[in-house]
């Protein structure tokens, strides 16, 4: 649960999502901004997976709550800081400061309910999904894309 900060009246779900070994542990609070599946080339060489299951947190919402000196970060491009466990190599979280999110990978959160509403970076997926959700060729406008759609 929160605690400090503003006290408001609802009590904000909170979710941990853990490294690899476990070594590194992160929390989120309240409700992601933006969840969906990101086909992006660079997803899918860090991830070594055709699919990036993203939901996007806003910073303040995301705590370390352990191992944050086994933190590293990498970052190929200005637009994301990807985080991973040094001991494990495990995956964690990807800063986007230009979105001023922070993508907490999906599948880590112990409890959460990933609800997507779009695909990202379909223009250079390896594999379709045919769900009906939106797929946007970069990414929809107001996370800075062109807003292109493709077909399903
Ligand atoms: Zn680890
Ligand atoms: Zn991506």
């Amino acid at each position: 649960m929160a605690e400090g900060g503003d006290a408001d009246a609802e009590p904000q779900a909170s979710y941990r999502a853990g490294c690899f070994c476990g070594a590194v542990e992160v929390e989120v609070t309240g409700k992601a901004m933006f969840s969906g599946y990101c086909h992006c080339a660079d997803c899918q060489a860090w991830s070594a997976a055709p699919i990036n299951a993203f939901s996007l947190w806003k910073s303040d919402s995301v705590r370390i709550i352990k191992g944050e000196a086994e933190l590293g970060t990498y970052n190929k491009t200005e637009h994301s800081y990807r985080k991973f466990c040094k001991r494990c190599g495990g995956h964690v979280m990807t800063e986007h400061p230009r979105m001023r999110l922070i993508d907490v990978y999906a599948n880590l959160l112990r409890g959460y309910q990933h609800q997507p509403t779009l695909h990202a970076n379909y223009a250079s997926k390896m594999v379709s999904v045919r769900d009906g959700l939106p797929k946007y060729a970069d990414l929809p406008a107001e996370l800075g894309g062109s807003g292109e759609m493709l077909p399903d």
